[in-house]
């Protein structure tokens, strides 16, 4: 079987790290991105497993050698989905990265065998309510997050699946197909 290079992307709170979790757990042939960071390990992370974790100067050196898919900068750190370690896994493995809509359309550009997979909620409108209803924002960043969200799923037309989680299961199933070949 021809393995893939797969992005999963949707809005917060819709599923997709429960999607991803369960896959890998269930297949052999499915693993998730290791990305690099800078950022040094937290309590329990393990280099190579959770993340790379390189020097501020190894990481702008895998730059300039073009080695990453794509990078980003948060909170004073970069972060980057390392070429070399995706197609060495491709070899054996289908892989999964978890990321944004933005990373994901980045990636695309320079992966254009990459697979976008959208997981998208049931309803919008509910979505918006209960990120309103936590009310653990305060108003500048709840109509961030609701623009942002709004954003995401506006995207849609540039990815080749768009899954509804409308029940856990049938969504597990529907990205289960496409790594089979079968969607
Ligand atoms: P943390 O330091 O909490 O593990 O991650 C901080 C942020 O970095 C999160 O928003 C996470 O999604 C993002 N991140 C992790 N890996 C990558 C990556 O490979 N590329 C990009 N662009 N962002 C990443």
């Amino acid at each position: 079987m021809k393995h893939i290079l797969m992005a999963i992307s949707g809005p917060a709170g819709v599923g997709k790290g429960t999607i991803v979790k369960t896959i890998i757990q269930r297949r052999e042939d499915v693993v998730e991105s290791v990305s690099c960071t800078t950022r040094a390990p937290r309590i329990g992370e393990v280099d190579g497993t959770h993340y790379f974790f390189l020097s501020k100067e190894e990481f702008l050196k895998r730059i300039e050698e073009n080695d990453f898919l794509e990078y980003d900068e948060h909170f004073g750190n970069y972060y980057g989905t390392p070429r070399s370690f995706v197609e060495k896994t491709l070899e054996s493995k289908s892989i999964i990265l978890e990321i944004d809509v933005v990373g994901a359309l980045n990636v695309k550009k320079v992966f254009p065998e990459l697979v976008l997979v959208m997981i998208a909620p049931p309803s919008v409108e509910e979505l918006k309510r209960r990120l309103i209803g936590r009310g653990s924002e305060d108003e500048e960043s709840l109509k961030i997050r609701l623009a942002r969200l709004q954003y995401e799923l506006d995207q849609k037309d540039k990815y080749d699946y768009y899954i509804v989680n409308d029940d856990l299961e049938t969504a597990i199933a529907e990205v289960e197909s496409i790594f089979d070949g079968t969607k």
